[in-house]
């Protein structure tokens, strides 16, 4: 998940995470994934409580997997600013059936590692109308993931991740913000027929500038050209009477500022419950 701060505008318009669930629930610090666009991390740094060096290493919140978790007012994102490690998937299964024992809907956002997936949806199965799966992937291209998120699944193990949940029965929904691929139409036609519900479809939002060396030019400088006007407008009217299409507010703000106009079904007021 490329995680976003929450929304602080006065008309309260649902942003970031907060376009898709009410609260969230984290239990580590830090994510072995060590995606290089990754917004938890930098406000991990800022604040001091990680470093670069030492983000990819997962600490366990101990207060957060022993409390007692009761039902909430809407959907819980859970996990938003770390991913779900097979290191860590006991004390990950642990709050989960908290959550789902007290009613709680949850979003469970992730780059999905098969063993997880397969074994969450053996164990979860009596609360499969209470899960929606939204599993991140940004790319066909095994190149780029491993550029951009060095630490996460390939694009096979997580694609054999939805398909697995998708058979399973489970609600299942994709997440490809950021967008990696120039064109990402290829990686839609292959997660379409097996996601349930909605696939959303958003930009990278913070692109470093200075201090590239060697070839990570070429990453930059082709990640710039994908967010460009010129190929967002591209995707935007290849996609426009794809009903499972939701645009994230990145992408949204950009055609807002811009007179672009996007079919309101692609972009509902009302965040998802
Ligand atoms: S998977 Fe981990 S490192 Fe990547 S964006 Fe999500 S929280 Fe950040």
């Amino acid at each position: 998940m490329q995680a976003k701060k929450k929304s602080n505008s006065s008309k309260k318009k649902a942003t970031g995470t907060r376009e898709w669930a009410s609260s969230n629930v984290n239990i580590l610090y830090g994510c072995a994934h060590n995606c290089r666009y990754c917004y938890s991390k930098k406000l991990a740094i800022r604040f001091k409580r990680k470093t670069e060096e030492t983000w990819k290493i997962m600490e366990l919140n101990e207060k957060k997997i022993e409390k007692e978790y009761r039902k909430r007012q809407g959907r819980v994102m859970f996990p938003s600013s770390h991913d779900i490690l097979p290191k860590f998937k006991k004390e990950y299964f642990k709050v989960l059936q908290k959550l789902l024992e007290s009613g709680n809907s949850v979003l469970i956002t992730t780059k999905p590692h098969y063993e997880i997936i397969k074994e969450l949806c053996f164990k979860f199965e009596e609360f499969k109308e209470l899960i929606q799966f939204r599993f991140t992937i940004t790319s066909i291209n095994n190149e780029l993931l491993a550029f951009w998120e060095p630490g996460a699944p390939s694009f096979e193990e997580r694609l054999k991740s939805l398909k697995h949940a998708f058979e399973q029965g489970f609600k299942t929904s994709v997440s490809i913000e950021p967008f990696l691929d120039k064109n990402p139409i290829p990686l839609i036609k292959k997660i379409q027929s097996l996601t349930s519900e909605t696939i959303w479809v958003g930009k990278m939002n913070y692109i470093k500038t200075n201090h590239l060396i060697g070839k990570e030019k070429r990453f930059y400088e082709a990640i710039r050209d994908n967010i460009s006007l010129e190929n967002i407008t591209k995707i935007i009217n290849s996609l426009k009477n794809n009903k499972k299409i939701r645009w994230k507010d990145s992408i949204k703000d950009m055609c807002i500022r811009n007179d672009i106009q996007l079919p309101s079904f692609q972009t509902p007021e009302v965040k998802e419950k």
